[in-house]
């Protein structure tokens, strides 16, 4: 993928033109496909860079693109469950708490070990006694 570089003086126009390049509508369900780069790291999310925003997440760059800016604690959340999509009629404004709400009854939450923020969740010791968790002895 191309770097796009947009000109020095950038209009509003421009970001959204670079961000209408990088997805395609899907007819039946209504979704905007995104076909940009993505963070495979970070659940598949499309990664966007332009102007003022720098890989951010595709669809959260939608819904300041479309809808109203946002700031970092708000979460942009998906009620057709498409990871890839950034059709700004498919999201919703939500906060952590709900996030994980939505994912758990979705399926999505990782449970424990397979989950990469998990970090020795609820297990506390101090340095003579460290609970570590199962498998992971002290170093
Ligand atoms: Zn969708």
């Amino acid at each position: 993928m191309k770097r796009r570089v947009l000109p020095r003086n950038y209009t509003h126009g421009d970001i959204l033109k670079a961000f209408e390049d990088s997805y395609i509508p899907e007819p039946n369900s209504g979704c905007w496909l995104w076909i940009g780069p993505v963070f495979p790291r970070r659940g598949g999310y499309g990664a966007f860079s332009a102007g003022p925003f720098i890989m951010q997440r595709a669809h959260r760059v939608a819904w300041q693109l479309y809808c109203n800016p946002i700031d970092k604690a708000q979460h942009v959340l998906h009620k057709c469950d498409n990871v890839s999509c950034v059709n700004p009629q498919h999201l919703f404004l939500g906060n952590q708490a709900l996030n994980m709400r939505d994912k758990a009854l979705k399926g999505r939450q990782q449970e424990g070990w397979a989950n990469p923020s998990y970090k020795h969740g609820g297990y506390v010791g101090d340095k003579k006694n460290p609970a570590y968790p199962p498998g992971i002895g002290a170093v």
